[in-house]
C-alpha cells in the first residue's frame, strides 16, 4: 500500500461536485481578476480571523512582500525572523533591500525563541516576522509587547497556520498584519497560487489594495510603483468551497497527530513539542531523529512519502552568504535541520495507513 505525504486527489474527490460547480460559475461569469469571488472570500476570511480587513493577493510570498512594503520596510532597515522556515519568510525582506536578522529557535516548538528576540533588536530594526511553523503558533502577544517597547511592526507569517489559535486568538489576527499562503499543499490549498494579508489597520489595507494593482486606485492613474498580484477568481471560488471545511480538516489533522503521538510513544524519537497555550493545526507532523536517513529509506521502500523540513537553515543558504553567518551561529536551528522529517498527516489519512507507517518505523528503530 503506497501512502503519499499528502493526497490532494483524495481530498478533491470528497468535494468534487462543489468544486466543479464553483469553477463552472466563474467560467460562466467570465470575470477572472478582481471580481466578486475574491471580494467575498476576503470578507469571509476577515470574519473568520476576527479582523477588519483582508486583502487577497497572488501568493503567500507576495502577501509578505506587500505587507512589508506597507510597513515601509526598505534599504537600511533590519527585519528579525526565524532561520527555520520556508525561504520566502526572509527572501521578501531582502527583496525590498532590507536585511534579514535571524534569531535561533526554541528546541521544543521549533518556533522563534522569544527569550533571544530582544537581544537582536538594533536602532535599525523595523519589524519582526514570527512564523507559525508547521501550524503551531508563536506567542504573538509576547512579541507585540516586545515590539511595542521598540516601536516595531509585527507581521505574522501564518502560511502554515490557518485556523490555529493561541490563548483563543487566531493566527494572523494579533500582529499588525498577518499573511496566508494558499499554495496547493497548505492546509487550505488553492488549485494554483494564491495568498492573503489580514489586518485591523484600514489605512494599511487600502495601501495594500493599491500595491497589488500597480500602485493604482483609479485605473491608469498610478500613485506609486506597485505590483501585479491579485488572487484570481478561479482560485477564490475554489478556496471558498474548501474554506467551509477548514475547521473540520484541521481537527482531523490534530486527531492524526494525536494517534501518531500514541503509536510512537516510547520510541527513540523527538515527537512534535506542543505549547499547551495553543491549538496547532499540524500543517506538517515533524519528528526529529538521528536515524533520519535510515527511516526515510525504509519508508520509501514501502512506498510511504516523507520529506525533510527544512534541510538548510536560512542563515546558511547560499543566497544569504553575504549576511556573513557561519555554521554554529544558530545551533538549535542547525540541529533541527539535521534531524527533522515529516510523516504523512492529512485529513484523509486512515488509521490503517498510520499503523502501517508506524510499523515500518518500529522495525528500523527496534
Ligand atoms: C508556503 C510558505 C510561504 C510562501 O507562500 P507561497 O504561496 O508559496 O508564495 C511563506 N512562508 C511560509 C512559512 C510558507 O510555508
Amino acid at each position: 500500500m503506497s501512502i503519499p505525504l499528502l493526497d490532494l486527489k483524495a481530498q478533491y474527490l470528497t468535494i468534487k461536485d462543489d468544486i466543479d460547480q464553483a469553477i463552472q460559475r466563474v467560467l460562466d461569469s467570465s470575470k477572472f481578476v478582481l471580481g466578486p469571488e475574491m471580494r467575498a472570500f476576503e470578507e469571509e476570511m476577515a470574519a473568520y480571523c476576527g479582523v477588519k480587513e483582508a486583502v487577497a493577493v497572488g501568493n503567500g510570498t507576495d502577501a509578505l512582500l506587500l505587507a512589508l512594503r506597507g510597513f515601509d520596510v526598505g534599504p537600511g532597515d533590519e527585519v528579525i525572523t526565524t532561520p527555520f522556515t520556508f525561504f520566502a519568510s526572509a527572501e521578501t525582506i531582502a527583496a525590498l533591500g532590507a536585511t534579514p536578522v535571524f534569531v535561533d529557535i526554541d528546541p521544543v516548538t521549533l518556533n522563534m525563541d522569544l527569550d533571544q528576540l530582544e537581544s537582536k533588536i538594533t536602532p535599525r530594526t523595523k519589524a519582526i516576522i514570527p512564523v507559525h511553523i508547521f501550524g503551531q503558533m508563536v506567542d504573538v502577544e509576547r512579541v507585540m509587547e516586545i515590539a511595542a517597547r521598540h516601536d516595531l511592526k509585527v507581521l505574522e507569517d501564518s502560511a502554515q497556520a490557518i485556523g490555529a489559535n493561541y490563548r483563543g486568538r487566531k493566527a494572523a489576527s494579533i500582529g499588525h498584519a498577518g499573511t496566508f499562503s494558499f499554495f496547493p499543499t497548505k492546509n487550505l490549498g488553492a488549485y494554483g497560487d494564491a495568498g492573503m494579508i489580514v489586518t485591523d489597520d484600514e489605512a494599511l489595507a487600502a495601501h495594500l489594495r493599491m500595491l497589488r494593482f500597480h500602485g493604482c486606485q483609479t485605473k491608469y492613474y498610478h500613485d506609486e510603483i506597485g505590483y501585479n498580484s491579485r488572487m484570481d477568481e478561479l482560485q477564490a471560488a475554489i478556496l471558498r468551497v474548501k474554506f467551509k471545511h477548514i475547521d473540520e480538516w484541521n481537527a482531523a489533522r490534530r486527531e492524526k497527530a494525536q494517534i501518531y503521538n500514541e503509536l510512537l510513544a516510547g520510541l527513540p524519537l523527538t515527537l512534535p513539542g506542543i505549547d499547551p497555550e495553543g491549538t496547532p493545526v499540524f500543517h506538517l507532523y515533524v519528528l526529529r531523529t538521528e536515524k533520519r536517513e535510515e527511516l526515510m529509506a525504509a519508508l520509501k521502500e514501502q512506498g510511504i512519502g516523507t520529506a525533510i523540513y527544512y534541510p538548510v537553515p536560512l542563515h546558511l543558504q547560499r543566497a544569504f552568504r553575504d549576511l556573513g553567518y557561519n555554521e554554529g551561529d544558530l545551533p538549535v536551528a542547525e540541529k533541527a535541520c539535521s534531524q527533522a522529517m515529516a510523516l504523512p498527516c492529512f485529513p484523509e489519512l486512515t488509521l490503517e495507513q498510520q499503523k502501517e507507517i508506524v510499523s515500518v518505523i518500529k522495525k528500523v528503530l527496534k
